[in-house]
């Protein structure tokens, strides 16, 4: 393959020994080491860099900041693409920025002629991301103060919101609705409205466009904007490093960060830095022939790492090698997928989201989501690039048509490469500038489990249950597979020397890891506290509802209450919901139970519900609905009610059943049995685990 005009570009300035960009009459020059990895600047080194916004706006030239709390990558996405959008259709020079990396105090200084826009997803029960819980705080807090104090104390701020929710929780979107309130509150401006995605319903991708366009436009007006046509911009150089090959000691090959690369991994280990834990076993929890159910044991014996019961085990999975090859192929780079590269952000505030020098086969493998759904707005921004006019139609015609766009690409769960491959009917597509991709494509990112053990049982081993997400697709030879799970099945496979018949597809994932640091078998892991707790005290008694792989944290509460029995402690009520299709298919940890049953006695029972086994679907809230009484009589000892598992119509379901459950029992209105479902999820005595 050739060298695209950007490589040469930009080959020839750092042969000139300075590298320098000139855009829009701005100039900066890249100084020092021109391969100075903009990652580890970003990620690692932070000594020396301000959290002062107004200060990194001036010196970096910046009218437009926007700030994102992000879980899952998603927010952290749309925030790249409003700052792409505003940039190329109106010249904005708008700059991202994680919420967590510079100070609020000082948004009372930010001049009026400039704006500052929040992507904010709601997690959990309503509550900010994990980056954005000091921003939260102390915006909504009683007290803010700011460092001019003037009054209104954010009179001076235009400010634009978006949030990223799903109204199949409680709180819907909670963070932007109260961030707005708070906001204007402090007397600062809104531009256009406060945008809502929904994912509970799907439509997330399709909120956030149908938001935008009005939000320009006003946001146009308030600060005298003129709409050019847009013109893509890469915001990464791609470098060749010619000098460099994949055994070179210092080409990442999908190390997560430079103690990764180095061999000097230390804690912490966290969403910056996984921990290459050994699995020393894993094996299949179903009898089913076409599904499978994992359960692994993750060793954390080697790491500082510590759990609670009740936490959540970060997976960090990798791409299979088929799907690689797949999106090698289709852009015409299959023969560069080992060839050495870096990448270079062509303006300061821009960040490299992984380590360079590296590959594109480990950027494809370790970095980049190119599994997941189809953005329609990437579409139009890819239409630019098509090998000829009537693909070019077609793309365009996909990105600005809704209902085009879901009818062409609903029913097929199309990847980019599949899509394009669709599109231009298997032509290849060598014009699409590399740096679309990492700026389109979401993050690769870790997958969370309910953790499935006792962490007073096995402190040092975390039990995982998962489902393998696989699924066939009409008019395609191969089902769609989810990547971390599919990770995981091949990983069980090859440990227990399995063949991973009938495709050879399992065999395609590099399981052994960048230069076989994972060999022995390991994943990369790390892992996120969270509030789904036991009552401190043992002999309360707890209701748990876990169908599915929902049974994963209460085989953990049921491990622990076990034992805390068998240690002589006094144990209380222990009874659990749990439901799958068929006893003799799908009924995980049929014969743990028996053991914990030994332990509890009458404590424990479990109370199952088939929905493909005879006549009739039962399904655990009807199992919750004829145990009414007991239910209402536990609940009245305060009883902790736990539901885990499908947020969109099983969680659901079982709060509105509890609600007549209540209701019932106490004689009051169905309504006034909500209220107190509500109550108790304020108290923490009702506690979700959902997804
Ligand atoms: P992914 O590749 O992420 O795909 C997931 C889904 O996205 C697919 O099924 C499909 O519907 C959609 N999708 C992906 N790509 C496309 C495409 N190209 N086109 C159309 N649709 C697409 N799971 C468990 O099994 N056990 C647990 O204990 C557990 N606990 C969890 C706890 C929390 C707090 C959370 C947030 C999630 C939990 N999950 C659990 C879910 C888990 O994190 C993963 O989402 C799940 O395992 C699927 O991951 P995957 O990478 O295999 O699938």
């Amino acid at each position: 393959a050739e060298l695209d005009t950007l490589d040469v570009i930009v080959l020839g300035a750092i042969f000139l020994g300075t590298l320098a960009y000139f855009t829009k009459g701005k100039v900066w020059g890249v100084t020092k080491d021109p391969y100075a990895n903009a990652f580890a600047a970003s990620n690692g080194v932070k000594a020396g860099r301000t959290r002062n916004i107004v200060e990194k706006m001036e010196e970096t030239g910046k009218n437009c900041v926007i700030f994102y709390g992000s879980q899952t990558g998603t927010a952290e996405d749309y925030a790249s693409r409003l700052a792409k959008e505003g940039k190329s259709r109106f010249g904005l020079e708008t700059m991202v920025a994680d919420i967590e990396e510079y100070d609020f105090d000082n948004l009372d200084t930010v001049p009026s002629d400039k704006v500052v826009m929040f992507v904010l997803a709601t997690y959990g029960e309503g509550e900010p991301t994990d980056n954005a819980v000091d921003f939260y705080e102390f915006i909504t807090g009683e007290d803010a103060s700011f460092s001019e104090g003037s009054d209104p104390a954010l009179g001076n701020l235009n400010f634009v919101a978006f949030g990223l929710g799903n109204n199949t929780y409680e709180h819907y979107n909670s963070m932007v609705r109260n961030v707005n309130k708070a906001l204007e509150a402090l007397g600062a401006h809104r531009i256009g409205e406060a945008g809502e995605g929904d994912d509970g319903a799907g439509t997330m991708e399709e909120d956030f466009l149908a938001w935008k366009d009005p939000m320009w436009a006003a946001l146009a007006e308030k600060l005298g904007l003129e709409e050019r046509e847009a013109v893509y911009e890469p915001t990464f150089a791609i470098v060749d490093r010619d000098n460099l090959t994949a055994e070179s000691d210092e080409v990442y090959l999908g190390e997560p960060n430079k103690m990764h690369l180095e061999g000097t991994v230390k804690g912490q280990f966290n969403a910056h830095n996984p921990y290459i834990a050994p699995i020393p076993e894993s094996r299949e929890l179903f009898n089913a022939k076409d599904r499978n159910c994992l359960h692994l044991e993750v060793d954390i014996s080697g790491s500082n790492l510590k759990y609670e019961t009740g936490d959540h085990i970060a997976v960090w999975p990798t791409n299979p090698g088929e799907e690689v090859d797949r999106f090698l192929d289709i852009l015409g780079l299959s023969d560069k997928k080992h060839s050495v590269i870096s990448v270079k952000a062509l303006e300061p505030t821009a960040k490299v989201p992984f380590p360079t020098p590296t590959t594109y086969d480990a950027i494809l493998r370790y970095h980049l989501e190119i599994g997941a759904p189809l953005s329609r707005q990437f579409l139009s921004t890819l239409a630019a690039f098509a090998p000829n006019d009537e693909v070019k139609a077609e793309m365009n015609r996909l990105g600005n048509d809704k209902d085009y766009f879901h009818e062409k690409t609903g029913p097929h769960y199309y990847n980019i490469a599949r899509m394009l491959a669709s599109v231009s009917k298997g032509e290849k597509w060598t014009n699409i500038p590399f740096s679309a991709f990492i700026e389109g494509l979401t993050k690769l990112q870790p997958r969370y489990y309910s953790i499935s053990s006792s962490s007073l049982v096995q402190p040092k081993k975390i039990s995982i249950t998962a489902v393998v997400e696989s699924q066939m697709i009409p008019g395609r030879d191969d089902p769609f597979r989810g990547v971390a799970t599919n990770y995981l099945l091949a990983l069980k496979q090859k440990q227990n020397g399995e063949a991973s018949s009938p495709q050879p597809f399992g065999q395609t994932f590099e399981i052994a890891g960048p230069r076989n640091k994972y060999d022995g078998v390991r994943i990369p892991v790390h892992v996120r506290h969270s509030n789904f707790k036991l009552p401190s005290d043992p002999s309360k008694p707890v209701i748990m509802i876990g169908p599915g792989t929902g049974v994963a944290p209460f085989r953990a509460f049921v491990q622990e209450r076990a034992k805390q029995a068998q240690d002589g402690v006094e144990v209380g009520r222990t009874l659990l919901f749990f439901g799958c299709r068929k006893a003799s298919d799908d009924f995980m940890y049929q014969s743990e139970w028996e053991e914990y049953k030994k332990a509890l006695g009458d404590k424990f029972e479990i109370v199952t519900a088939f929905s493909r086994q005879g006549s009739k679907k039962v399904y655990v809230q009807h199992r919750l609905k004829e145990r009414s009484k007991e239910v209402a009589e536990l609940l009245s000892q305060k009883a902790y009610f736990y539901v885990c598992g499908d947020a969109s119509h099983m969680a659901r379901e079982v709060n509105a059943v509890l609600a007549q459950i209540l209701a019932e029992g106490r004689g009051v209105s169905e309504a006034k049995g909500e209220e107190i479902v509500k109550n108790m999820r304020a108290a923490n005595q009702y506690q979700e685990d959902v997804w």
